[in-house]
């Protein structure tokens, strides 16, 4: 950590820093702990790499979230390009209703509405660009906004990373012909999505409270969150129970989720290459054979 970077933060905060201590557990960045001479602690992610706005994103993401006052978000102290600094989240162990109360929580965290279907922004899942600002076909059109936004675009993305076999794009072309029908009776309004929550997106406070992290914020439907969840697994049954009490998920829900998977699997095979290839085929042809 550099010179200037410790005088930016000591003159933010008012307080020296007296020790820093890595954290374990980042996919993308170096993540400290900070203890500083007023007692206070900071989470720091440091990136050296991504000379992007990765971070700034992150923070308005962070933000967004906290707006409707659900679920814990940890609070931005300051970023910019480079760091992102925010309050350090003490850790503690999962009581027996953890499960619960987070389905109910995230259950009311979807009933925070947006004016249209994206984000004033568009910002990063992992460290691809994630498209959020809607054309105006899309604003009022989920199904146009989640295939435009979310598969062509990362569609797009595999054409320059050399993953676009034929069958791929016929895929695809006939995941757009389709698209209304597979998604048909499910319209709802725009929600406010964690956007990237999978078991190592959220954390235990020392409270046994959910406090979430590393969002890719945007408004949209609440099932493209849920099947997010289910992608790589480590929700519990009572997670889902406890959402569909306090807001019932609708009919056909299990037919939709792999089309929102297909999203994550897609951004996966271009972060982390071919291996996730057979996955999204598999999702493609479900819908299309
Ligand atoms: P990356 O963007 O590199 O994937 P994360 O934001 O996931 O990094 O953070 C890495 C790890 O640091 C997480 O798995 C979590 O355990 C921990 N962590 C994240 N945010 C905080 C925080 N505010 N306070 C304490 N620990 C945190």
């Amino acid at each position: 950590m550099d010179l200037e970077l410790r005088q930016k933060i000591t003159q933010h905060t008012g307080s020296e820093i007296v020790s820093v201590k890595p954290v374990a557990g980042g996919c993308i960045s170096d993540a400290f702990k900070l203890e500083m001479e007023s007692g206070s602690r900071y989470f720091l992610k440091l990136n050296y790499i991504a000379n992007r706005d990765l971070f700034p994103k992150e923070a308005n993401g962070l933000i967004e979230l906290g707006k409707p006052a659900i679920i814990r978000i940890p609070k931005v102290i300051l970023s910019d390009c480079s760091f992102i600094l925010m309050e350090f989240i003490e850790s503690g162990a999962k009581t027996k209703s953890f499960a619960k109360t987070f389905g109910r929580k995230f259950a009311e965290l979807h009933k925070f509405k947006g004016r249209y279907f994206g984000f004033y922004e568009d910002n990063y899942i992992g460290s691809n660009v994630q498209r959020n600002i809607p054309g105006d076909d899309e604003k009022e059109d989920w199904v146009n906004f989640f295939f435009t936004k979310r598969l062509l675009a990362q569609y797009t993305l595999a054409e320059k990373n050399d993953f676009a076999t034929p069958d791929l794009t016929d895929g695809i072309l006939e995941i757009e012909k389709r698209i209304y029908g597979i998604l048909n009776g499910s319209a709802e309004n725009p929600c406010l999505l964690h956007g990237d929550l999978w078991s190592g997106n959220y954390m235990v406070d020392d409270k046994g409270n959910p406090v979430l992290s590393d969002p890719a914020v945007y408004y949209g439907h609440r099932e493209a969150d849920l099947a997010m969840t289910k992608l790589f697994g480590g929700f519990r049954p009572e997670f889902y129970s406890a959402y569909n009490e306090v807001y019932p998920l609708t009919d056909g829900y299990e037919y939709r989720e792999d089309i929102y998977k297909l999203y994550h699997l897609l951004n996966h095979m271009n972060l982390f290459g071919k291996g996730y290839y057979n996955q999204v085929m598999d999702t493609i042809r479900k819908y299309t054979s």
